[in-house]
């Protein structure tokens, strides 16, 4: 006597008594066959036989049909553990209901691109994906909010206000007057979606779409609740608190879990809160990640002299520029360690660049003038001078 084990007994008896074949022999491939085996296989094969390609050709319609049965099944991860189960002979019948599979309408077109997956996607347990959304979070906020700049530098403690529509206190979102005023759907059973079978030329399609007796709700509310209008939600003011820390970059988006809209149902989850941190400008810096830029513009003495100019700065202490004689506009001083704290180890901080400029006055005053051109006599070149500073200009850009 031959020995089965449990599984492939099933399988065994629920091919004799059914006399189907097997969903694996059908698309030619095995059970241990990856989730992309089976898409390639019944895609080659659904190709093959479908009815545009083999008009009038029955074999070839009964054969399409049979992919696109196994492919069904097999595509499905919880139908594909009850049929390597159960076979064909699993407890409660067939999934497709009472009539069998009734093949789904698939183009061409839709077997090249992806279009068939989503045809696939809505054939099972639509009533078990229905509780699923019923559950769904709340929707996620957005709200933005401007910080000024020395909160980079030290991190800050900020509270903003917000609506967002909440669960109502006056019904905990029943949306009902009284507890007793929700009943179901009668259209829907309550499940909020309603199927309906499509002829679509030789093939059928499942279609699912929200019921219209309870939009959607899957329950009929008699007394409204007059707070919220039946809605369960209501638009709120609300008020958080939160921590700014330091360093962090203008466009970071901070979330409060749970700080969203409160879910449909009273079972979900509220949605989250983003916070999109703006920071204003800073009078005279740039931002460079913890690096702060900024332009000083000296006059011809200060930068042949040299000079050190003191300005305020956003740690607290006194930011001294030393510009040391002889130097040019566009050569940049570098102050490290008083830049910005670093968004990732924040005892590190960046550095303060300063440009050197030179600040060309637009009027200058009759006793300026004269001194200037008393100096100009000193100051210019001759003309051999003048050859050797273009030359030098030259070489100077040219080595880059
Ligand atoms: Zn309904
Ligand atoms: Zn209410």
């Amino acid at each position: 006597m031959e020995l089965f084990k449990e599984d492939r007994l099933n399988e065994y008896l629920g091919e004799a008594m059914s006399g189907k074949r097997d969903y694996y022999e059908i698309l030619g491939i095995t059970k241990n066959s990856t989730a992309s085996e089976i898409k390639n296989a019944f895609r080659s094969l659904a190709r093959k036989y479908h009815p545009d390609k083999n008009p009038g050709d029955s074999e070839a319609e009964i054969k399409f049909k049979e992919v696109q049965e196994a492919y069904a099944v097999l595509s499905d991860p919880g139908e594909k553990r009850k049929y390597d189960t159960f076979g064909h002979n699993r407890p409660g019948g067939s999934p497709f209901g009472p009539g069998g599979f009734d093949g789904v309408n698939i183009s061409i077109e839709d077997l090249f691109g992806g279009g068939f997956e989503s045809v696939f996607g809505s054939i099972f347990g639509s009533a078990g994906r229905n509780r699923r959304t019923k559950r769904q979070r709340g929707a996620d906020l957005l709200v933005r909010h401007s910080i000024p700049f020395q909160a980079v530098m030290d991190g800050s403690e900020e509270s903003l206000e917000f609506e967002a529509l909440k669960t109502c206190k006056d019904c905990s979102g029943i949306g009902s007057s009284t507890p007793e005023g929700v009943r179901e759907c009668p259209a829907c059973d309550g499940r909020g979606r309603i199927q309906r079978i499509e002829r679509v030329g030789p093939f059928t399609q499942q279609v699912v779409s929200d019921c219209s007796s309870c939009r959607g709700e899957g329950r009929i509310i008699q007394n409204p609740c007059s707070s919220c209008r039946g809605e369960g939600r209501s638009n709120e003011s609300t008020k958080v608190q939160f921590s700014v820390p330091p360093g962090i970059e203008h466009g970071t988006r901070l979330r409060m879990s749970g700080y969203g809209e409160s879910a449909k149902s009273e079972t979900g989850d509220p949605g989250h809160l983003y916070i999109e941190i703006e920071v204003e400008e800073h009078e005279w810096f740039e931002r460079d990640g913890a690096d702060l830029l900024m332009a000083v513009p000296l006059s011809y003495a200060d930068l042949v002299l040299g000079t050190t100019i003191e300005i305020p700065h956003l740690d607290g202490d006194v930011l001294k520029i030393k510009i040391p004689s002889g130097s040019k506009p566009g050569q940049t001083i570098s102050l490290k360690g008083r830049g910005l704290p670093n968004q990732n180890s924040r005892n590190r901080r960046g550095s303060v660049m300063a440009l050197l400029k030179l600040d060309i006055p637009s009027k200058v005053s009759r006793g300026m003038k004269k001194k200037l051109l008393d100096l100009k006599d000193e100051i210019n070149f001759s003309e051999e001078e003048l050859k050797d500073k273009i030359r030098e200009e030259a070489n100077s850009r040219r080595r880059g």
